[in-house]
């Protein structure tokens, strides 16, 4: 009885505090709210946070970064970029673009993230980029792709829109030795600034492209002509640029999500051993652990229905919702989907890792607001709707 009056729990919610508030008001009473003291603020925050001597260029979403990296990298018609099949759909749609073409690739059952020996097969003499991406937050292989990247002349660009913080052989993504890294502040992601994102990279030349096209190919951006002591009116086109920007009142909350970065990972990290421990013996595969001593991320807490095809984890979500309990899908992969499979006609058997978790995954729900009662309520939700 007492089930139909307990409140819904969504699958993801931001943790926004008094300070991302206070911020962002402070920022509509400067009178400058694109662009400008606050974006740069995080983006020097950011780089400091991530202490690897990296430049970071705030974006207004993680689409835009990763589209920013791959033309920087002088992507265009005629090369691939390899990624894995089992992602969002702005992983790859950034590579159509650009008029290149994504090659997908499955994934491995051990970390759900692409599969090292699937991108080396993978590779043409028209690749150009490999995307990794940190599925769920544990790290990909980076070591291994680094090395295939290496060994083939090829550039990376890691698709770490679930990686905030995340460490890879003991070092935060974002700091590895890849070419360009992008995090997400997506509303559901582990810190939002509501929609942005940030393209890292230790690279001056690529950094430089970046930046002049977030913002229509012009050579300086408007605050540094506010700013500018010297009459600031004149300034050059120098490409067809985008219009990626991060404004100020996004900025503002980033700024504070970031300084609690870590705490939520550490909320986050305690939600999924609360899971982990209360779910294992059932007939769940639990979620790929990080390496030994790597720091996961936990954006999402991702189970496989032990038997049983998409119609069991159908029901489950079904019974789930009945409890209350948002669920959700990570993720319908790519090669399911019309746009992807029809254009370059890509069948299940391609990618039988990919195809088996989909039809067997479901995401519950994990986020900083969650209370430990709630964690409990999850659990038995889960127990029931398992029977
Ligand atoms: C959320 C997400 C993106 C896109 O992030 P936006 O900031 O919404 O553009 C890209 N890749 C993956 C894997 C994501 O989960």
């Amino acid at each position: 009885m007492s089930r139909a009056v307990e409140q819904f729990l969504p699958f993801a919610l931001p943790d926004i505090g008094e300070e991302e508030i206070a911020e962002v008001v402070a920022s509509l009473r400067s009178g400058w709210v694109t662009t400008g003291p606050k974006a740069r603020q995080f983006e020097d925050d950011f780089a400091n946070w991530l202490e690897g001597g990296v430049e970071a260029i705030s974006v207004n979403s993680a689409t835009a970064g990763l589209h920013l990296a791959l033309e920087a990298l002088d992507v265009g018609p005629g090369d691939e970029v390899i990624t894995t099949t089992h992602t969002f759909t702005a992983t790859a749609e950034v590579v159509r673009y650009l008029g290149a073409d994504p090659v997908f690739v499955d994934i491995s059952a051990d970390t759900l993230c692409i599969d090292p020996e699937a991108v080396e097969r993978a590779i043409t003499p028209r690749t150009k980029v490999i995307i990794p991406v940190h599925f769920a937050g544990r790290s990909a292989e980076m070591s291994e792709i680094l090395d295939i990247a290496r060994r083939h002349g090829l550039k990376v660009v890691e698709d770490a829109a679930h990686a905030l913080p995340t460490t890879s052989n003991g070092r935060l993504v974002g700091t590895l030795d890849s070419d360009v890294t992008v995090f997400s502040f997506y509303a559901n992601k582990t810190i939002t600034t509501g929609e942005g994102g940030m393209l890292v990279t230790r690279n001056p030349a690529i950094a430089k492209r970046a930046r002049t096209m977030r913002l229509h190919g012009i050579n300086r951006d408007a605050f540094d002509r506010f700013t500018a002591t010297v009459p600031s009116w004149y300034y050059e086109i120098i490409a067809p640029g985008f219009k990626y920007n991060l404004t100020d009142i996004a900025a503002s909350i980033g700024i504070h999500q970031l300084r609690k970065a870590r705490a939520f990972q550490t909320r986050r990290q305690h939600i999924a051993e609360q899971y982990n421990e209360a779910l294992s013996g059932l007939p769940l595969i639990l979620p790929p652990l990080p390496r030994e001593g790597d720091l996961h991320s936990w954006h999402l807490y991702v189970v496989q229905l032990g038997a049983g095809g998409g119609r069991a984890r159908d029901a489950f979500i079904e019974r789930m919702f009945e409890r209350g309990i948002g669920m959700s899908v990570h993720y319908v992969p790519l090669h399911l989907q019309p746009y992807w499979r029809d254009r370059y006609d890509l069948k299940p058997d391609m990618f039988p890792v990919s195809q088996r978790v989909f039809d067997r995954t479901a995401t519950l729900p994990l986020y900083t607001r969650m209370t430990d009662g709630e964690v409990e309520r999850v659990v038995r939700a889960v127990k029931e709707s398992l029977g």
